[in-house]
């Protein structure tokens, strides 16, 4: 008031005129300052510290425009993560008497404020200065050298000169286990300088009499009789040192001397790089061996070709839900029911809408299963959702017709539609889905966040040790609790998405539950030099 005191008075003395333009000309200078330093801004953007990128060697590298530093970037995701863990927190406590009032109309307001928090989170980590599109950009660039470096070791001049990594691709479980497998050994043969190659060039499969390239393009150049010749000296693994030439590994549940490169691990040679445009650089990583791998041959093309049509993607976004039961249930996994799916679905298109101001979203899922039932359930009980799903294939991934070719058609097919849907509602405990969730990653960029699972975090059989970080200090107050300090290492066994973690800290040696959001990943980083010309 004292302000606009002043002002009445200026009038009054017929100042007015003559304090406008003063006010006017300052505010002209202000404008013309905050134009200057958005301009200088814009033209240094391309010059600020650029990521020279090589795609192949001896290629030129492509730019890639550094918008943010790895700090900034880390930090930021952690904000995203802590909010993440705030609302399964909030949610679950509230869940508990959402039926009573007042906490109805609580649980109402406070899910809508969690989600549209996410929502903005997400949007500064996509939208917000085309933060999205760099690291995509980036990533995809990366991308394409990874699968270069696997190229090449795949395909060594000489096969009867070449190291090689014998592997047995018929490990006896599903499809997904055995691809895993199979990736497992491409990647100490990766870690290693090794060219894998098939016991009998992958012809005896268990779920084709046609082989590994019934589906799939031959893994390597070399067949087993050109790299491993009669009367060649084949070793058992004895460990990364080894000179042998051919060395066969065993399957990761016997293995000894495990090497260092085995999941979770990634190389040091792309860490830093993949540590800003990332927010799981393991999946990331091992992703790359599983599209390896999965490199299909004409006819398993064409076969996805068509599947993919009758899915309408890009006409908006599409939730992958993966429905795991059958043999599962009971033996690895619990059961779960479609409305268990479906509301995570459902928050996340809730999410969506709040990132598009509030336009409504058309919903659409995309469901894999070996349940056909699962569908008719979905369908019947969600009017408001398009329900996507192949029966067929859900019939033939039963487990009396599970080890035939149309059952590999599907469980491939599956596999790659999930990868293509925007989002994943699964369990981790199946391997289908953890593949899927692995093809996202080489496909969109940053997706290690585009997932919710209703039991396991992310993991790889035979994994070493998964460890975290406290950052926060937290002092057990139930019976089934642990104690934390700060900087003390915890192996993760799981979350359990209420807010809470389960782990064993490895200064105390107890096991418990801690609140998830004081540690951090302790990222395992390691040697690779099939990778070192990233930097050079
Ligand atoms: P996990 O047992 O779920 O961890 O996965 P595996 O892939 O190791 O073995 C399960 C097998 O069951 C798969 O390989 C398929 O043959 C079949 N199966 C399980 N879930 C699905 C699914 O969603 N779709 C299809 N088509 N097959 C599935």
């Amino acid at each position: 008031t004292e302000h606009q005191n002043e002002i009445l008075n200026r009038q009054d003395r017929g100042e007015s005129g003559k304090f406008q333009q003063k006010a006017e000309a300052e505010l002209e200078n202000v404008r013309k300052k905050a134009k200057e330093v958005l301009e200088k801004f814009e033209a240094q953007k391309e010059e600020r510290k650029p990521e020279m990128v090589k795609v192949q060697p001896g290629e030129q590298g492509k730019k890639v425009w550094q918008l943010y530093s790895t700090q900034h970037e880390v930090a930021r995701r952690s904000l995203d993560n802590s909010i993440r863990e705030l609302y399964f927190y909030t949610l679950n406590q509230l869940e508990k008497h959402k039926d009573k009032e007042p906490v109805n109309a609580f649980y109402n307001h406070t899910l809508n404020q969690m989600l549209s928090l996410l929502a903005e989170s997400s949007n500064f980590g996509s939208t917000v200065d085309n933060s999205g599109e760099w690291h995509q950009q980036a990533l995809q660039n990366l991308s394409s050298f990874i699968q270069n470096r696997i190229k090449i070791l795949q395909n060594p001049e000489d096969c009867a000169k070449a190291r090689i990594l014998l592997c047995d691709l018929n490990k006896g479980c599903g499809f997904g286990c055995q691809l895993h497998h199979v990736a497992y050994c491409l990647i100490v043969a990766a870690g290693t300088n090794r060219t894998m190659v098939f016991e009998k060039d992958g012809t005896d499969w268990r779920y084709s009499q046609k082989g590994w390239t019934s589906v799939f393009l031959p893994v390597t150049s070399c067949s087993h009789s050109a790299a491993v010749p009669a009367n060649t000296n084949v070793q058992s693994w004895a460990g990364v040192e080894q000179t042998d030439r051919v060395v066969r590994l065993p399957i990761v549940d016997g293995l000894s001397h495990h090497p260092e490169h085995l999941p979770l691990s990634f190389p040091k040679q792309i860490s830093e790089f993949l540590l800003a445009h990332h927010s799981n650089p393991p999946v990331y990583f091992i992703a790359h061996f599983i599209w390896y791998l999965m490199r299909n041959n004409e006819h398993m093309e064409k076969v996805l070709k068509e599947a993919e049509q009758k899915i309408p993607f890009g006409e908006g976004p599409i939730v992958g839900l993966q429905i795991r039961r059958t043999d599962k249930i009971g033996t690895e996994a619990s059961f779960h029911s479609v409305p268990e799916y479906m509301k995570w679905a459902e928050h996340w298109f809730r999410i969506q809408e709040y990132r598009n101001n509030g336009t409504a979203i058309k919903r659409r899922v995309f469901i894999a299963t070996d349940d056909p039932n699962a569908v008719k359930e979905a369908k019947e009980g969600y009017p408001n959702y398009e329900v996507f799903a192949d029966t067929g294939i859900a019939q033939t991934a039963q487990v009396n017709s599970r080890y035939t070719d149309a059952s590999l058609y599907g469980v491939i097919t599956d596999i790659q539609m999930l990868s293509k849907c925007d989002y994943l509602v699964c369990t981790f405990s199946s391997q289908v889905c953890r593949v899927g969730f692995e093809l996202m990653q080489v496909l969109k960029g940053d997706a290690g966040d585009l997932f919710h699972s209703l039991d396991d975090i992310y993991y790889y059989g035979g994994q070493l040790a998964h460890d975290e970080i406290a950052v926060e200090a937290y002092k057990a107050e139930k019976p089934d609790e642990i104690d934390l300090e700060v900087g003390d290492s915890v192996g993760i066994a799981g979350n359990h998405w209420d807010g809470f973690s389960k782990g064993q800290n490895r200064r105390t040696g107890k096991t418990g539950l801690y609140p998830s959001y004081k540690t951090r990943e302790k990222w395992r980083i390691v040697n690779f030099g099939i990778f070192s010309s990233w930097n050079s």
